[in-house]
């Protein structure tokens, strides 16, 4: 059976006529069901850390922000992970601006700590870091691992991902070299992109959706960029990154476009329904991802004191619920669309990330 490729790819993300997309949101929805079924899967993110010593130019925890920091202990993430417990969740996510005072040793304590009490699957998402960072941590017992590479056009990549100073062209600065070493270290890898980042043409979204699927990825988080006022992408000189043709709008469908295109190009990934998406469309965003190509959802579960810190972009959706106030909202949510919040770690199904859709959908 023939691929989509890039063209078919692109046609879809810009197509307008809403019977046309019935027809792409009704396919993802059956490869989801066919091939990961009908569990939503839930993920506790904690966040661990708002220190940063990046300059990413879309990130509110970047280092020049003026932010009141905060770091998780490594007894604080293990309470939190025992919340998520409680509440049900197979897994935890623990999530953090790129900070070294994490350091190896603290983040190896929760790691083990978490293990040791609870049957949890361990999800870390804490920026670039060393093969000895994270050789350690999978040891300790660390099962995947989250990078997003944000962008596969290398001049945006670089225009927006500054160098620490002193550190151009270290090798830890390539995310997708990070995500092989990760896999061949035996992480299940998760990546992503936001959609209508400033730059992005249809031509770099179509591009980064075929690179989900060149990179198997275990695990794929797509979510609209939403502009910070403390990021130069979000600030008065915002207009001069947009792409002069073709620039990605940070909108809602494309957005939906691009969950239900990540399906069918990798059928058995595990793909969330985002908190940005969350934060576009607080009524009905959650169920429209769930509905047209995603599995998973990842309630917050970091202590609320820390999380209204935890500002990468502001207005973030559920920010002041408890944890079991998210977990009811969200358990109500998933069963409203028939399907039933997934037990057990929710790893990758199978190994195969390729096309499952049937011949009738290309054009
Ligand atoms: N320091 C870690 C975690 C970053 S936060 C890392 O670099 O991987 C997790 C994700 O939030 C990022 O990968 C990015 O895709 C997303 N994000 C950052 N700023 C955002 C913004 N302004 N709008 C939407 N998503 C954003």
């Amino acid at each position: 059976m023939a691929e989509l490729g890039h063209a078919e790819v692109k046609a879809w993300l810009v197509e307008r006529d809403p019977a046309a997309l019935e027809g792409l949101w009704a396919e993802a929805d059956r490869v989801r069901r066919e091939r990961v079924g009908d569990a939503v899967h839930l993920r506790g993110l904690i966040e661990a850390s708002n220190h940063c010593v990046r300059a990413c130019h879309y990130c509110g925890l970047r280092a020049p922000s003026r932010l009141d920091r905060y770091r998780m202990t490594p007894e604080e993430i293990l309470e939190a992970a025992r919340e998520a417990r409680r509440l049900g969740y197979g897994s935890v996510v623990i999530q953090a601006g790129e900070d070294p005072g994490l350091t190896e040793g603290l983040v190896a304590e929760a790691i083990r700590a978490i293990k040791a009490d609870t049957p949890l699957a361990i999800t870390l998402s804490l920026g670039e870091r060393s093969d000895a960072e994270l050789t350690t941590w999978k040891a300790a017992g660390a099962d995947r691992y989250l990078l997003r590479f944000e962008t596969s056009d290398p001049d945006l990549y670089h225009l927006i991902h500054p160098d620490l100073p002193g550190r151009a062209g270290d090798q830890a600065r390539d995310r997708f070299a990070q995500l092989r070493r990760m896999r061949a270290m035996g992480y299940e890898i998760g990546s992503g992109v936001m959609v209508g980042i400033p730059g992005q043409t249809w031509d770099t979204l179509a591009s980064d959706l075929l690179c989900f699927r060149e990179f198997d990825l275990d695990m794929i988080g797509v979510g609209p960029f939403l502009p910070s006022p403390r990021t130069p992408m979000g600030g008065p000189d915002a207009a001069a990154y947009l792409a002069p043709r073709g620039q990605v709008p940070n909108d809602e469908l494309t957005t939906l476009k691009a969950v239900a295109l990540t399906r069918l190009l990798c059928p058995a990934a595990n793909i969330p329904s985002t908190t940005a998406l969350a934060t576009l469309d607080r009524e009905q965003g959650r169920e429209l991802a769930l509905q047209r190509g995603a599995n998973v959802v990842m309630p917050n579960v970091t202590p609320l004191a820390y999380r209204v810190r935890y500002e990468i972009y502001p207005g973030k959706a559920c920010v002041n619920e408890t944890a079991a106030a998210c977990q009811g909202c969200l358990e109500g949510r998933i069963r409203s669309l028939g399907r039933q919040v997934g037990r057990g770690p929710g790893g990758r199904v199978n190994t195969e990330c390729q096309e499952s859709a049937t011949s009738a959908f290309y054009r």
